[in-house]
């Protein structure tokens, strides 16, 4: 995957001030084209490492990178872990004080800064841009480019503006990084930014380290529960369609003995913020949240992700689960849907929206639920979806391709059944009322309506109502059933009618309790040995976070998992050693050695490990 570095300038960056000895696909070729004076767009997932690209050309040339970002909130991460590292980095906003001001001014003045990170609104004030004229910029970073774009998932007005930047510093290369894949936005980044041939890096919208299980949801917090016991002391996020669940999940997990956080937009500023910084140090492990939660969450070792509900797109999906693993180690992403997901975020895109919009909506909501009811392989629809191809013919990766998901085999004759049992039914009654007659209910409505006397009551009898539930659920995402009107009632599609001639191949999910043994847990991405000392790993997150404390700085920032289970696997006992560690560079190795070393070598000789392996 990634290329030997070569003994070059920024080889020697990247490991002196980060203490990697790998460049990440693509990253070499952006960080050329920085060095060079090239314009670039760069476009890489989640995790890709997109910030390196910028970071490290800026230690090697001449003058000052502005690094143009969004997020007031998220700088103050970014700084703290680049001169975590020794890079001399600052960023201006309103935050700041006055005297915080002059001393970054200071700083560019005396020419120690490397990088100046700023929001695009205040970077675009006339006194900022004729300051900057006086100053040796030697690039523009402008990161999330993607929010200068209408067509893109997050347009922000602000960023327009610096579509004048070229015009300001007609000498000076403006680099664009983006995680969203469509060419139009990336067409339109280019040209609102006013980029003279530049050149254009899009990676593999992949990420092979994440493994995604997809699950029926029937029974939510026990679900939830079994995934987070296989999760123990791992940071986690659930997402959750509403505020209503995450009020409801987090209070339940608490009360079951978990240390979980809520995060919504129904809290106040004050709340959401106290929980984030809780999560970010690590106080807690879980966080439960809607989506408003993620935006400008960076932290690197998410080792599971949940959807405790389907969300309403394959663009939401990739988004969210992909603040899982962005430090490359395994993380498994997990959703649990259900048909009655469907329902509701179509109820709310009724009220929202409506014409195209709407159309667009609910062909973006069908994918995403086709996506769940699918076989295929989960990291091809993924990347297929946005308009690449995956080699490899299995990910190994994905409960589809590891055989975790069961197929029902007589699925045409149970989908004949459920579709003449509508038929049956005159077509006026919805998912439940017909799974009810079809596992022969005795509801008084049921006998009321002498349903009870027609040939498909009890038919399927022995699946049990909630699978016939399930699987009406999965024809009407495979098109054979349609729901209409208010109160959804079931229809037969013209597919539906070719499919009561025999003439279709549906597909249905084993029930639940049929399922065969899950085998997808064990599996563990090239390059990432398991041969770590556990008990040690985890005594070091209890280190890091202290040290996050005392710091008062993200955990992740101190050292990222990979650094972690480095050290725990090498146990360095001398300074030399520590500085084997991948993820340890010169200025952590001084600020951090002894202390790791020390905490390291008490636990060897206690639990008799050799050390300096
Ligand atoms: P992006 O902005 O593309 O989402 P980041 O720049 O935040 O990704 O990088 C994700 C993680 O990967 C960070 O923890 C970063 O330190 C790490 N990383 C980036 N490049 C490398 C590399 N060459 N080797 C090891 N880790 C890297």
């Amino acid at each position: 995957m990634s290329t030997e570095l070569q003994s070059d300038a920024l080889a020697t960056v990247v490991q002196k001030y980060w203490g990697y000895d790998q460049f990440r696909p693509l990253q070499r070729q952006a960080m050329q084209s920085v060095l060079e004076g090239r314009d670039s767009v760069v476009v890489l997932p989640t995790g890709g490492g997109k910030s390196l690209c910028f970071q490290a050309p800026a230690m090697c040339t001449d003058g000052l990178a502005i690094v143009v970002s969004p997020l007031i909130s998220l700088m103050k991460d970014q700084i703290d872990a680049l001169t975590t590292c020794g890079v001399p980095a600052a960023c201006i906003n309103s935050s700041n004080s006055l005297q915080e001001r002059l001393r970054v001014k200071d700083e560019i003045d005396a020419g120690r800064l490397k990088l100046l990170y700023v929001a695009p609104e205040r970077l675009m004030m006339d006194r900022t841009l004729d300051y900057l004229k006086g100053v040796d910029v030697s690039f523009f970073a402008i990161d999330e480019a993607h929010c200068i774009s209408e067509w893109g998932h997050n347009f922000r007005p602000e960023y327009r503006t610096l579509s004048i930047l070229k015009s300001a510093f007609p000498d000076v290369a403006l680099h664009a990084y983006t995680a969203t894949a469509t060419p139009p936005v990336r067409d339109d980044i280019i040209s609102q930014l006013g980029l003279t041939d530049p050149e254009v890096l899009v990676g593999s919208f992949d990420r092979p380290n994440l493994f995604y299980k997809v699950d029926r949801r029937h029974d939510r917090l026990n679900q939830i529960d079994e995934v987070l016991q296989k999760h123990k002391d791992e940071s986690g996020i659930i997402y959750c369609i509403s505020r209503k669940n995450v009020d409801e999940i987090s209070t339940a997990l608490n009360a079951r003995g978990y240390r979980t956080l809520p995060y919504h937009a129904g809290m106040t500023d004050v709340q959401r913020k106290r929980h984030q910084n809780a999560y970010m140090k690590e106080d807690v492990d879980v966080i439960v949240a809607t989506v408003a939660f993620g935006m400008g969450i960076d932290k690197s070792n998410v080792r599971f992700v949940i959807h405790a509900g389907m969300p309403k797109s394959l663009e939401a999906y990739q988004q969210e689960s992909g603040r899982a693993g962005r430090d490359g180690l395994d993380a498994t992403c997990y959703l649990f849907y259900s048909g009655g997901d469907f329902s509701l975020w179509k109820k709310m895109l009724e009220q929202d929206l409506t014409g195209d919009a709407y159309d667009a909506a609910i062909r973006s909501l069908s994918a995403m639920y086709d996506f769940c009811t699918s076989i295929v392989c989960r990291h091809r629809s993924l990347v297929g979806y946005f308009g690449q191809t995956l080699d490899a013919s299995s990910c190994k990766a994905c409960d589809v391709c590891l055989g975790d998901l069961d197929l029902v085999d007589d699925a045409l004759v149970i989908s004949q059944k459920i579709l003449s049992c509508v038929v049956r039914l005159n077509q006026r009654f919805g998912a439940d009322y017909t799974a009810q007659v079809l596992a022969g209910s005795n509801d008084q409505r049921i006998l009321s309506a002498g349903h009870d006397q027609l040939s498909t009551w009890g038919l399927l009898k022995s699946e049990g109502k909630q699978n016939v539930r399930d699987w009406i659920e999965q024809l009407v995402a495979q098109g054979y059933l349609e729901k209409v009107g208010e109160y959804n009632i079931l229809n037969v599609s013209d597919e539906g009618r070719n499919l009561l001639r025999g003439e279709a191949a549906p597909r249905l999910l084993m029930p639940r309790k049929k399922k065969k043994s899950e085998r997808t847990q064990k599996r563990v991405t090239a390059g990432q040995e398991n041969d770590y000392d556990h008990p040690l790993f985890d005594a070091l997150k209890g280190l890091r976070r202290t040290i996050a404390q005392r710091l008062n700085v993200p955990a992740y920032i101190v050292f990222g998992d990979a650094a972690l289970r480095d050290m725990a696997r090498k146990r360095p006992s001398s300074l030399s050693a520590f500085r084997e560690v991948k993820g340890v560079g010169e200025k952590k190795a001084q600020d951090f050695a002894d202390e790791f070393i020390a905490f390291i070598v008490k636990h060897c000789k206690k639990q008799g490990l050799t050390m300096d392996v």
